[in-house]
């Protein structure tokens, strides 16, 4: 391992005591239940190749994994259809808009551009095979995202109700994908399927896992399973490079230079390959919906460490 588990340790620390007391940021409110969640909460994890994970603050915390969830299961894509298929189908491409943005939709004229953005995110789970079962495609979504994390994982009913109750966007976009050709299954069933990934509930320490294992070429370091095949590792990173932070990715790896991917439950999950997964998670969010906290947290472990997935500091 390129680093010992005391610098990891002696980071994550530092990390902790220098942002806990950032104030900025909000709750997000668009969604009622992540409205109500206690915004002090504060949780940084580590996991390491050798399956370790440092831990600190609030990393038992469960809250919902939403967007952050666009990950696992583009990967479960690559899995059933191969890397081509999906850039076919959904692609690779920045929006350079919000996460939820319609107006991307119009602007690509034959696919939706990404996984990691809900129109693509919803195509992703309409491709889930078998195409049409609604029960056994939610339980091939729910079992691999809880292998990605290492272990089980339960929707949060509330946050579930809460978004299905008030998703008429995503509604749009997932009827908007059915005019263009760009959902392979019925689009009601494929919103629904999305909604319940997102509403699924994780630690600090579980979405570190699941970073952990990205960091691991596709092999989980905790449980040793291996998820993926080691070459699509490339591919799944680089789309995290591309969009994690939606419309201010660049701005988050010119000034991070760490692919990570956010949500506005409050986690951000950040990926060095080859040496760590970084969970940070706190709900007070930006104007975009990333966490403050958990970005200035990450910053600062990397800035630490001396890492930086474009080159040497
Ligand atoms: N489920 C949320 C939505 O579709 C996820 C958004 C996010 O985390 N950026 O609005």
């Amino acid at each position: 391992m390129k680093f010992s588990r005391e610098q990891i340790t002696d980071a994550v620390k530092e990390a902790y005591s220098k942002c806990v007391n950032i104030q900025e940021g909000a709750n997000a409110d668009y969604i009622p239940y992540l409205k109500n969640i206690p915004s002090d909460l504060f949780g940084i994890a580590v996991s390491l190749p050798d399956g370790t994970v440092v831990e600190e603050g609030d990393t038992g915390y469960i809250f919902g994994i939403v967007s952050v969830s666009k990950v696992p299961t583009a990967i479960l894509v690559m899995n059933q259809y191969g890397p081509d298929i999906l850039m076919d189908k959904i692609g690779a491409d920045a929006t350079g808009l919000p996460f939820n943005s319609i107006f991307a939709i119009l602007l690509e004229k034959d696919h939706p551009s990404t996984p990691l953005v809900n129109s693509g995110a919803i195509s992703a789970c309409s491709m889930v095979q078998p195409v049409g079962d609604s029960n056994k495609k939610w339980s091939v979504i729910h079992d691999f995202i809880q292998k990605m994390c290492g272990s089980e994982l339960g929707v949060i009913e509330e946050l579930y109700r809460s978004e299905s109750e008030t998703n008429f966007n995503n509604r749009s976009i997932a009827w908007l994908l059915k005019n263009f050709n760009r959902i392979y299954d019925d689009p009601d069933l494929s919103l629904d399927l999305y909604t319940r990934q997102c509403s699924l509930g994780v630690t600090a320490r579980q979405l570190a896992v699941c970073a952990g294992t990205l960091a691991n070429n596709g092999t989980n370091p905790v449980t040793g399973d291996r998820l993926y095949p080691q070459e699509y590792t490339s591919k799944i990173v680089s789309l995290i490079a591309t969009v994690g932070f939606y419309e201010h990715t660049g701005n988050w790896m010119y000034t991070a230079g760490i692919p990570a991917k956010t949500g506005v439950g409050g986690g951000i999950m950040a990926v060095m390959p080859g040496d760590f997964g970084i969970a940070a998670f706190s709900p007070k969010l930006d104007e975009s919906g990333n966490s403050v906290k958990a970005q200035a947290a990450i910053k600062y472990i990397v800035e630490k460490l001396g890492v930086n997935v474009y080159g040497c500091r």
